[in-house]
């Protein structure tokens, strides 16, 4: 799948509706993604640059666009799903040095290439899956996705026609002109030509429909089967793109155009539910997500996303406030959440906006706002807990301040020796204990859970006995090295916090059970 004429033309949610079409109709499916950034993961760059960094279940940071995988799939992915052009060099530097290419000059093509196609196939030799949907990040015609472009032009000349291409590209309308332009989509093809490549199905990304008419011009002009230009009109909602690939018989196409025969009829009973669901709420709730990356939604996809999940699963609509933590101070909380009926607080990084996030969590605990801390949200609830109702007032997070007398927040101890940024976090799935008569254990009803981390501070144990005294309650622990996962407030409607990031495992199929207790409180709360 590669992508052409612009970004942002929404790769990962076709490639994930294909693969959602695909698995409908029986099939084992996986995707993967391969971004062309220098980057050996996306670990590292600000929620700014790339949008939110998706772990997967073996703690892989990978880009946002494997968390729309799962979420279609209702499957796991891991990090051989994602590869970037940083992870291809330094393995190819890596053999380089061992001396594995002795003798020979180090090129592009064969080794850059060779790797790319090895990363590839990969996901094959872990399970025979019938189709692996590969997505080439950028666009065609970048300088940084040519390896790629090459390495699938080989690897079609290897596989034959057990390789298709589709190709996702723009018709933009030209409100002057009053008509839609095919030149775009034409030059694209072209460039992909001149790689070698012809593709087998184009996708249309249109706000308007196609006519057959201009089918036809681009059928003609860019070589490519009548029944196989796609139209993917503009949807409201990503979960209704894959209905509508149904209709345009996407799937369909990409069976006969790879030989498959079959009688596999499809089901999407369950998605159409979704959906019927999510289009027709019952009534509206408004959350408040506070954090400081708003001007970007992508930064807090998985959780915008899971929210969605378990409040389609209620028939109710929720109205997302973001709010922006650098802009909370003490007399304008008010103003910010008196018509919010349930609170978020957000993972993050860093100083900036913490003071926000904590009068927030303060602002919802007195206020009995339901309230849902997530890894930076959660050491923020802690904190707060600790100068306002412990009266330890300069209890702070080492992240921020390192000469607190009260680091109720601290490095975990692992952590204290490592020096490279990169990779490094306590990052992937862990187990966590629940405490029974919790919030949290009769939200999973389950006494043992795993759930995905990303972080390098902790509850510092040297506080517990303090910190557990009044009626704030640890509900969760890691029962190998008995961190502190999940506390919760009693004696109040809902209130919660999270050291791992249950967002990232909420799917259209199985929606979050912290994100369903925590809507669902917030429509009892309501109703009262
Ligand atoms: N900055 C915090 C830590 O590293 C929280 C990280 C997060 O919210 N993902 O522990």
């Amino acid at each position: 799948m590669t992508g052409g004429v612009t970004s942002s033309l929404g790769k990962g949610i076709i490639s994930a509706s294909l693969g959602k079409l695909l698995k409908s109709r029986n099939f084992s499916v996986t995707i993967q993604k391969l971004d062309p950034y220098i980057n050996v993961d996306p670990g590292t760059m600000n929620p700014y640059e790339h949008g939110e960094c998706y772990v997967t279940e073996d703690g892989a940071e990978t880009d946002l666009d494997l968390g729309h995988y799962e979420r279609f799939l209702n499957e796991y992915t891991s990090s051989e799903n994602n590869v970037t052009t940083g992870s291809i060099y330094q393995e190819v530097i890596n053999k380089e040095r061992r001396g594995d290419y002795l003798g020979k000059t180090v090129q592009i093509i064969p080794h850059i290439t060779d790797e790319i196609k090895k990363r590839i196939q990969l996901l094959s030799s872990k399970k025979n899956y019938d189709f692996i949907i590969t997505e080439i990040g950028g666009t065609v015609g970048d300088i940084e996705s040519l390896p790629y472009i090459e390495a699938v032009r080989q690897l079609k000349r290897e596989l034959k026609d057990k390789c298709i291409f589709i190709h996702l590209t723009l018709v933009p309308y030209l409100s002057a002109a009053g008509e839609l332009k095919t030149k775009p989509t034409q030059h694209s093809v072209k460039l992909l030509l001149e790689s070698g490549i012809q593709p087998d199905i184009l996708v249309c990304r249109t706000e308007r429909e196609l006519s057959e008419k201009l089918k036809n011009k681009i059928s003609l002009f860019c070589n490519v089967d009548i029944d196989s230009v796609i139209q993917c009109i503009d949807a409201d909602s990503i979960y209704k793109v894959p209905l509508l690939m149904k209709e345009e018989m996407l799937d369909l196409v990409v069976l006969k155009k790879l030989n498959v025969s079959h009688n596999n009829k499809i089901n999407l009973n369950e998605w159409t539910n979704f959906l019927n669901k999510l289009e027709n709420p019952k009534n509206n709730i408004k959350i408040a997500l506070v954090g400081k990356y708003v001007q970007l939604t992508d930064s807090y996809k998985s959780i915008i996303e899971a929210i969605t999940h378990a409040s389609t699963y209620f028939g109710v609509k929720v109205d997302l406030k973001l709010i922006n933590s650098e802009e909370i101070v003490e007399n304008n909380l008010y103003e910010k959440f008196n018509n919010v009926q349930g609170m978020i607080v957000a993972p993050g990084f860093g100083e900036r906006g913490i003071e926000g996030k904590i009068l927030s969590v303060c602002y919802s605990r007195k206020n009995n706002i339901p309230f849902f801390g997530i890894c930076l949200g959660m050491q923020c609830a802690v904190i707060e807990y600790m100068r306002n109702i412990l009266g330890k007032k300069d209890a702070s997070t080492t992240e921020i301040d390192k000469t607190t007398s009260t680091p109720v927040i601290d490095l975990m101890h692992n952590q204290k020796q490592i020096r490279e940024k990169g990779g490094s976090m306590r990052l992937g799935s862990y187990e966590c204990k629940l405490i029974e008569n919790t919030i949290v254990s009769s939200s999973y009803n389950k006494k043992i859970i795993n759930e995905r981390h990303r972080h390098r501070y902790e509850f510092n144990n040297n506080f517990r006995e303090l910190f557990f005294s009044k009626d704030m309650i640890m509900s969760g622990y890691n029962p190998k090295n008995n961190l502190v996962e999940i506390i919760e407030l009693k004696n109040h409607p809902w209130f919660v916090g999270v050291q791992f990031h249950p967002e990232y495992k909420s799917t259209v199929q199985n929606p979050h059970p912290l994100f369903i207790s925590f809507i669902n409180s917030i429509i009892k709360n309501h109703e009262k």
